[in-house]
């Protein structure tokens, strides 16, 4: 299996180096040249297997130049069952009827992102031998929160490798603060900039692509590399638990071996419903994929209209990590259902850089509708719908999966279309307290995070994951603020160059 780039299809790099590089060098993303195919028997035979052997068989078709010994260390490495709440891994629950819920949030840090970023360092480490010789490498992570706690647990302590993360000052969530400047590990560091998320983000850029900085590093021996979802190595864990979550619909009789299902994403940069776009083409029967946005509906406006115009007002909402206008995983998209056309990817993604829009033709838009379907909710309706949810069954979500949950009821009322369904389940409840137990009360409380985690078990009678209920006893160590300016210092102090 070779990999080429979404702006120039004559490049081709094997999986090591997709990973180990993170972004192809003329700016294009790293895609795999040939989809795999799965035939319903293939996947029939997952029924029977744990996670680890769904994942193993999955990823060794897209990892062909890892060994086995390669992959059994970097999966069963990252899936341990003492590291996740659920024996599953990643569960699939049936709420009401046809809505099943897949719970992503069982890892270390509660939210979906532990599922890429618990295998991701092992990839990355085992990629670098390959094709780095033996190069520490320097994670760098600009955050809004999830990411960059997701990225610090999966690396920390990880041989051959240091992590920095950055985050803005007033723009995570308490809990999301102190999960970070808690973190555990003698090769991690976090700081916070003042300023927003895309100050962060860009200083970041400026730091990765600083040939002094790089000049400086190599020197040392080291390099930096990229966690973020661009990096083809944090997309392909994601395919695995579409195929494990159809197991699983058949497993539990749900359907019948060969049934078509709906998958419906809670979305932000597109990396998550892209990986089931991918698990649709390998052959997992799934009829339409709905990206479910929250006010921030660009993408709805895009999947519906083929304008993706991201000149508009940005919101901040309760469910921040898809508070998002710029959604870099669509360029794979785009790029596959071009009929891979690279030309026409690297000129639609210029005029975003340009002008912050582009527009797709009728043909480009009748294929991603044949996929896709999109929908979007207001704030209000996230809490009414949280609140909907528990009372009718018991069962408690998170912001993030509530504007998913919207979507889909949406969806049904005005299509009819409702075959056995599967919604991802992003985030516990518990990471986004406030919200949730505001809109379970019908009020804002009065009270800071952990006594809102206790109100809210108290309240719903749902367990509170673990490593949440830890941090309420641990030191902090990191309260370094830095100016955007003083970044690369920072850097070199954090690194003790
Ligand atoms: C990152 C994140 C999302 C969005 O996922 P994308 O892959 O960026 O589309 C949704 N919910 C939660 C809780 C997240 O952390």
């Amino acid at each position: 299996m070779l990999y080429t780039s979404t702006r120039n299809n004559k490049i081709r790099v094997s999986s090591a180096q997709a990973i180990a590089q993170g972004i192809s060098e003329e700016g294009g993303l790293f895609v795999p040249c040939e989809i795999p195919q799965f035939s319903i028997d293939d996947i029939g035979k997952l029924t029977t297997m744990p996670y680890t052997e769904r994942a193993k068989t999955i990823l060794r078709t897209f990892l062909t130049d890892f060994s086995e010994e390669e992959l059994d260390y970097c999966v069963e490495g990252a899936y341990k069952k003492s590291k996740f709440s659920s024996e599953k891994i990643a569960p699939t629950v049936n709420v009401n009827k046809n809505e099943n819920i897949l719970e992503l949030w069982h890892g270390p840090t509660c939210a979906f992102k532990d599922m890429a970023l618990q295998l991701l360092p092992y990839l990355m480490t085992v990629s670098a031998k390959k094709t780095a010789k033996g190069k520490e490498i320097v994670i760098l992570v600009a955050t809004s929160g999830d990411t960059g706690k997701a990225a610090l647990e999966g690396f920390k302590n990880v041989e051959n490798t240091r992590i920095l993360v950055f985050y803005p000052v007033d723009g995570v969530s308490p809990m999301q603060k102190l999960q970070m400047t808690t973190q555990e590990g003698d090769n991690v560091a976090v700081c916070a900039i003042n300023g927003n998320f895309d100050d962060a983000q860009s200083a970041v850029k400026a730091i990765f692509t600083d040939s002094e900085i790089k000049a400086e590093l190599a020197k040392k021996n080291m390099m930096f590399s990229s966690a973020n979802s661009i990096n083809w190595g944090r997309l392909v864990p994601q395919i695995v638990y579409y195929f494990s979550a159809y197991a699983d619909m058949v497993e539990q009789g749900r359907i019948k071996l060969g049934e078509e299902i709906n998958v419906v994403v809670p979305t932000g940069n597109f990396g998550n419903i892209l990986a089931g776009y991918y698990a649709k083409k390998m052959g997992v029967p799934i009829k339409k994929l709905v990206c479910a946005s929250n006010s921030n509906n660009i993408l709805t406006d895009f999947l519906t209209t083929g304008d993706y115009d991201k000149n508009r007002d940005f919101y901040t909402t309760t469910s921040p990590s898809m508070d998002i206008l710029i959604s870099s995983n669509l360029e794979r998209l785009l790029y596959h259902l071009s009929g891979e056309d690279d030309k026409l990817v690297s000129d639609l993604m210029h005029s975003l850089s340009d002008g912050g829009k582009y527009t797709v033709s009728d043909t480009l838009l009748n294929n991603i509708k044949k996929d896709f379907a999109a929908g979007c909710c207001s704030e209000e309706e996230v809490f009414e719908t949280i609140k909907e949810q528990f009372e009718s069954y018991s069962y408690l979500i998170d912001t993030h999966t509530s504007v998913a949950v919207r979507v889909y009821c949406d969806y049904v009322k005005a299509t009819g279309d409702d075959i056995p369904t599967v919604i991802d389940s992003t985030a516990s409840p518990y990471k986004f307290s406030k919200s949730v137990l505001s809109a379970i009360l019908g009020k804002t409380p009065d009270a800071d995070e952990f006594e809102m985690v206790d109100e809210l078990n108290k309240a719903t009678n749902c367990e509170v994951p673990a490593p949440l209920k830890s941090l309420k006893d641990k030191a902090v160590r990191f309260n370094n603020v830095c100016d955007r300016e003083n970044m690369s210092e920072m850097v070199f102090s954090l690194l003790k160059l």
